[in-house]
């Protein structure tokens, strides 16, 4: 049997989603990028409607959500407002790390405040010189007595500046490489831990920059899952991020052709709409159909986690294209309105900026290729 229908509770939480997204996230999208400001009372309200928690438990304040339903957010959030997608991906992110692999007592004290979005939470591990190459991080966590002694420095970490706490990744054993990193969540008031944010081409509101660590204690409590096992056991919640981000470039690229057909609709040249010159209907359905083949491969990958299968190919391809696609079919909304989408006064120009970054963050083009090459050729041609 193959079943391609969301459930009558998705279709609910699908059309609340996007009345909010149209009411209340796109009037204010260029505003946030403009005046440099994380919206936190956005991302609170996103909390309310039960967005922040989707990947929680129940018993820790969440929803309890399936992937699939996490997705729909992720896709109607990203036609809003691109960058409060990340209270979806970020968060289902690190809901799932720590629900799946910290204590107890951590997740007593953290969870709630994740779905109820009075925190914000980040995940640390590029460093200057490891991005591609993670397990090349330079960072340490020495274990002393019943504390962990924390030394590095991670860069482009998205919501550094304003985030409450970091899972980060660090060597509790460098001699045995990749099989020697920990994850660690690491409040930022803890002393040592200090922020500075970048100036970056897009995802203005996110706050993205560089995060120190200078001799930070941490409690042995805070250590993620078992030490030396922090890619083993964490990394695979990227599949998940990878997914998500496929979604809400699509939602952000979606809504530029849907804005598009309505002004190719008006707008007329040579006295006709230029919604009837092949070359301007044919552009926009060439990357309408991408994005749609992307979305549903994207449902599919979520779909198979939901069924607990195997999904990393698929998280993969939606990774590396989703924003691809994405990028391309906003670009070319562009060129279709004409100069005036050249101006800051339409959001297309920061959709282009904004879905640029998700190209490189979470996994380059190539770093998922690599993935789907080792799947599908075989883990011994892996590309070096
Ligand atoms: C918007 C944004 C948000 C981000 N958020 C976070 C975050 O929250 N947390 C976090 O830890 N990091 C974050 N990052 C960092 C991101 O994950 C890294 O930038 C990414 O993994 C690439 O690493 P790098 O920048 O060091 O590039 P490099 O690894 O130096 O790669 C440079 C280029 O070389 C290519 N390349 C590298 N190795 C190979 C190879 N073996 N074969 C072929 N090509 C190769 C890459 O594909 C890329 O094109 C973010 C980045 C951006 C832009």
């Amino acid at each position: 049997m193959i079943n391609f229908s969301f459930s009558e509770e998705q279709e609910y939480f699908r059309k609340m989603l996007k009345d909010f997204a149209r009411e209340e996230l796109l009037p204010n999208y260029t505003k946030w990028d403009r005046e440099k400001v994380f919206p936190k009372h956005l991302w609170k309200k996103l909390a309310g409607l039960g967005v922040n928690g989707l990947r929680v438990p129940v018993e820790y304040g969440g929803s309890g959500a399936d992937c699939v339903t996490t997705g729909i957010a992720a896709e109607e959030i990203g036609r809003g407002d691109f960058n409060l997608t990340y209270a979806v991906m970020l968060n289902a992110l690190i809901a799932e790390i720590l629900t799946n692999h910290a204590s107890g007592e951590i997740k007593q004290e953290w969870l709630p405040h994740l779905a109820n979005g009075e925190k914000v939470f980040g995940i640390a591990l590029t460093e200057p010189a490891a991005g591609t190459d993670a397990g090349g991080i330079k960072s340490t966590a020495v274990h002393k007595g019943n504390k962990y002694i924390l030394n590095g420095e991670k860069s482009g970490i998205s919501v550094a500046t304003v985030a409450d706490a970091f899972v980060v990744f660090a060597k509790t054993a460098p001699e045995l490489g990749n099989r020697g990193v920990s994850a660690f969540l690491i409040p930022a008031d803890l002393p040592g831990v200090e922020c500075s944010g970048y100036e970056d081409l897009g995802n203005i509101a996110i706050s993205r920059g560089s995060v120190y660590f200078n001799d930070v204690e941490v409690p042995e409590e805070y250590l993620i899952g078992t030490e030396n096992k922090g890619f083993a056991t964490v990394m695979n919640g990227f599949d998940l991020s990878r997914l998500l981000i496929g979604l809400q470039c699509i939602g952000a690229a979606s809504q530029s052709i849907d804005e598009t057909i309505e002004h190719v609709k008006m707008r007329h040249s040579f006295g006709k709409p230029l919604a009837t010159y092949q070359a301007v209907s044919f552009s926009l359905v060439t990357h309408y159909t991408q994005l749609e083949l992307v979305k549903w491969q994207a449902y599919r990958g979520l779909w198979l986690r939901d069924q607990g299968l195997k999904h990393s190919k698929e998280a993969s391809s939606v990774k590396w294209l989703g924003p691809k696609y994405s990028q391309e079919a906003i670009h070319e909304c562009i060129l279709l309105n004409g100069h005036y989408a050249y101006t800051k006064e339409m959001p297309h120009e920061q959709r282009l900026r904004d879905v640029i970054g998700l190209e490189i963050g979470d996994g380059t083009a190539q770093a998922n290729q690599i993935v789907i090459a080792k799947e599908i050729i075989g883990k011994e041609y892996r590309s070096c």
